[in-house]
C-alpha cells in the first residue's frame, strides 16, 4: 500500500464515519480492497502541483438537509502558493464542510473547485486526495506501535525522525521505555495517549506525508498554546511549496494566517489580509459580533477562580 493512499483512505474514512471505532487491520483490508480501484479515469496532471486553491461561487447543501437555508453558499477563497490561509467560524458555520468538498467527497450544488486550476470533478478523484492531507480534530488512533500509527503501513521512514519532532512529540518519545516502539493499547499497561497527544500524532502523519495541500481543522485544539506555536513556526516554515488552510473556531493563533475568512451561516461574513487584520476598522470587533473573542487568548488566562 502506498502511504498517501492509507493515509487517505483513513482519513476519508474518519469522514464518514466520524467517530465510530475501527480497528487498523479493518480499515487496512478496506483499503487493499479499494486498491483494485485507483482510478475513476479522470484527469492526472504530470507536473508537481503547488497546491493553489480557489473555491469560485460555491454553493452546497446536504441531501439530508433540504430546508430552505444552504450549508454554503457564494464561497469565493482562493490560497496561493505558500499561503496560509485560516477560516474561522462558529461550531456549524460550515467549515469542515469547506475541508470535505475540496477531497470530493460530496459533489457541488453551485460553482467550481480549482486545484492548481484544474476544476476538481475532472481530475482524477484518487489522484485529487492524495494532494490534500486532512487532519481533524479527532484523527483515529490504533492499537499499535506508536511507530506504526504514525507510519501508517509504509516503508518510506527515511523522514520519521524529522516529523516527530515537527510534531513536537520528541520529549514524549524520549520520556517512554521503548520511545517510538511504545505500544499504544487499551490495556493497562499499555500506553494511552492523551488528546493532544494524539492530536501531535495526527500531524506527525501528515508532516512525514508533506503533501501539497495541508488543512488542520480543529486538529490543534487539545495541544497547549507554547507547542501550538511552535506547530504554526514548523506550518510556517515549512509552507513553500504547498498551501496550508486552518479552520478553527478559535482566534488564538490568527497572527500566524496570511489571510482571514470568517464564515458564518454558511456563508463568508468578513475577509482579511495579514497586513489589513490589525488596522482593518473593526475587523476583530465585527469578529466579536459573531461570537469570538477580539483578544488573543493569553492576553486573558482563565482562572478556576474566574466568576465572569
Ligand atoms: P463546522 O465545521 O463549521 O462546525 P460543518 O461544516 O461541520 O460546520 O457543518 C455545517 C452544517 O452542516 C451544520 O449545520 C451541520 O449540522 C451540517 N452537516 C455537517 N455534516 C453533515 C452531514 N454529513 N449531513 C447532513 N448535515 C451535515
Ligand atoms: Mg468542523
Amino acid at each position: 500500500l502506498n502511504m498517501a493512499t492509507t493515509f487517505q483512505a483513513i482519513s476519508i474514512i474518519l469522514v464518514v464515519l466520524q467517530k465510530g471505532a475501527v480497528s487498523f487491520e479493518k480499515i487496512l483490508k478496506f483499503i487493499g480492497r479499494q486498491e483494485t480501484k485507483r482510478s475513476d479515469f479522470g484527469y492526472i496532471p504530470r507536473i508537481p502541483i503547488k497546491g493553489e486553491i480557489v473555491f469560485k461561487d460555491v454553493g452546497f447543501q446536504y441531501n439530508s438537509r433540504k430546508d430552505d437555508h444552504s450549508t454554503l453558499q457564494n464561497i469565493n477563497i482562493s490560497v496561493k502558493e505558500g499561503g496560509i490561509t485560516f477560516l474561522v467560524g462558529k461550531s456549524g458555520s460550515g467549515k469542515s464542510t469547506i475541508g470535505s468538498l475540496l477531497l470530493r467527497l460530496y459533489k457541488l450544488e453551485k460553482g467550481t473547485i480549482y486545484l492548481d486550476g484544474y476544476d476538481i470533478e475532472k481530475v482524477d478523484k484518487y489522484w485529487l486526495r492524495d494532494q490534500i492531507c486532512f487532519v481533524q480534530q479527532f484523527s483515529p488512533i490504533f492499537e499499535g506501535s506508536i511507530r506504526e500509527n504514525i507510519v501508517l503501513g509504509t516503508a518510506d521512514v527515511d523522514r520519521l525522525d524529522d516529523a516527530i519532532n515537527k510534531a513536537c512529540l520528541n520529549e514524549l518519545v524520549h520520556s517512554l521505555p521503548h520511545g517510538l516502539d511504545t505500544i499504544i493499547g487499551k490495556s493497562e499497561d499499555s500506553f494511552q495517549p492523551s488528546g493532544g497527544e494524539k492530536q501531535r500524532i495526527a500531524l506527525a502523519r501528515c508532516f512525514l506525508r508533506d503533501s501539497p495541500v495541508l488543512i488542520l481543522d480543529e486538529s490543534m485544539s487539545a495541544i497547549d498554546i507554547s507547542q501550538r506555536k511552535r506547530l504554526m513556526k514548523t506550518i510556517r516554515n515549512c509552507r513553500q511549496g504547498k498551501t496550508t488552510i486552518i479552520i478553527s473556531h478559535e482566534t488564538s493563533e490568527i497572527d500566524d494566517a496570511d489571510e482571514v475568512y470568517l464564515i458564518d451561516e454558511g456563508e463568508i461574513k468578513e475577509y482579511g489580509l495579514k497586513e489589513e487584520l490589525r488596522t482593518k476598522k473593526g475587523f476583530f470587533e465585527k469578529m466579536e459580533s459573531y461570537g469570538f473573542q477580539a483578544e488573543k487568548k493569553e492576553q486573558r488566562p482563565l482562572t478556576l477562580l474566574d466568576k465572569s
